[in-house]
């Protein structure tokens, strides 16, 4: 990686060349004390792009104006209101626009997901998952096994790191799935570990779970707007993630779905129904009979929330406007930053240590850095008390996230600075 120096100048130096660095003049950043706070928790909810309010206010005038008529009439009428967020968020996983949905939230549509893709039959029930995953997803897969009739203590295998290590290796979870064989029925992994901040190679985990004649299925809620996805040719089955992290779409922002092209037209999968689902030619007829839309936008339930969509429309603007490449060549650099500091914090004095979980490797991890602290409770409060927004995970670890569309190097540099002050 480039050559690092810790001192302010070297950071800002750093800040003027960077392609991206007026994009952080879009967002709103949190105040303590009238002053900017170092907000490194865009892995948690990201910031509110300034363009957002205008977005939603529009469709509160249509709303106003319009009433029902806003269904179909005025610009960007609400009937296919969530195809203007389509193509840019298909791009972001690396999908066909027919593969990609924006609707309900993350968990919602991983339920939805779980009834078409995971069939168990016979001997062929188990589940593969990485060991503590985010909980939201152990609670979604546990019910499913029950509701299929398995018992998750048995039909769900997780893996977890080796002894005296912090992350999976590649080899270990290939190597599992061979174990399970035949009787793997699902693979289903978070993009990158909430916790480690670890991305998996999801392209070497779908293919071995092909293998075996099992769907593979992804959580990409750390992942999108975070690190390069290419869905459809890793020929991943099946992905839902939410857009409030790093896509700042808000809180309880609308979530997305992809379903592999394959499935767009197998209309027999068998699949929970909604009349947003169905045919739209045939919508308004109200008959009996679902009959599914083509592609991912047949797993819709309900007419679309127009609102939290309008706050997501705007915040996919801005990444259409950075770049995805861009994004993740500024993540990289900043990150690497992040890990020079805290390394030079930890050779500067011996009264605590920082240890990075986090892989090394740039093509392991997208904007994140998970840190060991042994007692780390005291650490996370002095970094709160000034200023730091950072996120304390139980049992002792810190989790920063440096993030390129509103984050700079000067950042990273102030929250060094606090950091010596401990
Ligand atoms: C944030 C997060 C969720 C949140 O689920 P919601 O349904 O949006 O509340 C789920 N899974 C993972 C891995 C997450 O990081």
């Amino acid at each position: 990686m480039a050559n690092f120096e810790n001192s302010l100048s070297f950071a800002q130096i750093k800040d003027s060349k960077d392609l991206l660095k007026d994009f952080r003049k879009e967002f709103y950043i949190p105040q303590k004390n009238g002053k900017d706070t170092i907000y490194f928790c865009g892995n948690s909810l990201g910031l509110q792009a300034k363009n957002v309010r205008t977005e939603i206010e529009k469709e509160l005038d249509k709303w106003a104006k319009l009433g029902v008529e806003g269904h179909f009439e005025g610009q960007n009428a609400w009937l296919s209101y969530h195809r203007l967020l389509t193509k840019t968020s298909a791009e972001l996983v690396g999908a066909k626009p027919e593969e990609v949905v924006l609707m309900n939230n993350l968990t919602s549509n991983l339920h939805l997901l779980l009834i078409s893709f995971y069939q168990p039959k016979g001997t062929k029930y188990k589940v593969l998952m990485e060991g503590g995953a985010f909980p939201s997803d152990q609670y979604a897969v546990e019910s499913q096994v029950r509701l299929r009739g398995f018992d998750p203590e048995n039909a769900i295998v997780e893996i977890f790191p080796r002894p005296n290590e912090f992350v999976l290796r590649t080899e270990d979870i290939l190597q599992k799935i061979e174990e399970i064989g035949e009787n793997l029925a699902l693979v289903f992994f978070g993009g990158v570990n909430y916790y480690t901040g670890q991305a998996f190679d999801m392209q070497a985990i779908s293919k071995k779970t092909h293998q075996f004649g099992a769907k593979v299925g992804f959580d990409l809620a750390h992942a999108i707007g975070n690190i390069s996805l290419d869905l459809h040719a890793w020929r991943v089955d099946f992905a839902v993630w939410c857009t409030y992290k790093y896509l700042n779409s808000g809180a309880g922002g609308v979530g997305g779905a992809f379903v592999n092209k394959k499935y767009a037209e197998q209309t027999d999968l068998q699949r929970l129904a909604g009349w947003w689902g169905h045919k739209e030619e045939e919508r308004f007829q109200m008959k009996k009979g679902f009959k599914p839309m083509y592609g991912a936008e047949g797993w819709q339930l309900s007419n679309a929330a127009i609102l939290s969509m309008a706050s997501h429309k705007a915040s996919l603007e801005l990444f259409e406007r950075a770049k995805m490449e861009n994004l993740i060549a500024k993540s990289q650099e900043l990150t690497a930053y992040l890990e020079f500091l805290i390394e030079d914090f930890n050779a500067s004095q011996q009264k605590i240590n920082l240890k990075i979980i986090t892989p090394k490797n740039p093509k392991q991890r997208g904007a994140q850095l998970s840190l060991l602290v042994e007692n780390g409770k005291n650490l996370f409060h002095f970094l709160t008390e000034n200023g730091m927004v950072v996120d304390w995970r139980e049992p002792n670890v810190i989790r920063l996230a440096p993030v390129p569309l509103y984050n700079s190097f000067e950042d990273i540099f102030r929250f060094y600075e606090v950091l010596k002050k401990f």
